[in-house]
């Protein structure tokens, strides 16, 4: 997942989009029983901005697919993240433009890591599971007697 700053130099123009599937070889998404669905679709734009500097505005697309935290159905959920970087040379606090190329996938990782959910929900009314008869809430009356 490299973008190549001198072809884009040598084509004359300022930006161009581009295109990966990704699939990253640590799973980015902390909820446990649910996983990301790969590949990660990374689209967006990057932007000359110096000799050595470009600027990129991207977007990840991909499902997590896993068990509801609350009532452990099987969930597919959606999630579009954006990100946004200035990369530089020599750039000790950011992300790097080495030989005139950018990696993209440390600022993908870190990105889909730092706006992956925290809660994995059927529904986010989801009434979970009754701790006391065991019943899916969102489909059964609770059984429990009293209290
Ligand atoms: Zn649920
Ligand atoms: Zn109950």
């Amino acid at each position: 997942m490299i973008l190549d700053l001198k072809k884009l130099k040598r084509s004359g123009k300022d930006s161009s989009g581009f295109f990966f599937e990704y699939s990253p070889e640590t799973e980015l998404c902390d909820v446990p029983n649910a996983k990301i669905v790969l590949p990660i679709k990374i689209s967006g734009t990057v932007t000359l901005t110096g000799e050595h500097s470009a600027y990129i505005d991207g977007e990840a697309v991909f499902s997590i697919a896993g068990e509801c935290t609350r009532c452990l159905k099987d969930t597919e959920n959606f999630y579009a993240i954006s990100f946004q970087e200035q990369v530089e040379e020599n750039n000790p606090d950011g992300y790097q433009v080495k030989n005139d190329t950018v990696d993209l996938r440390t600022i993908v990782d870190d990105a889909v890591m730092i706006n992956s959910p925290v809660s994995f929900l059927c529904d986010e009314n989801c009434k979970g599971i009754c701790t006391g008869c065991g019943v899916n809430l969102n489909d059964e009356e609770c059984k429990c007697k009293n209290k």
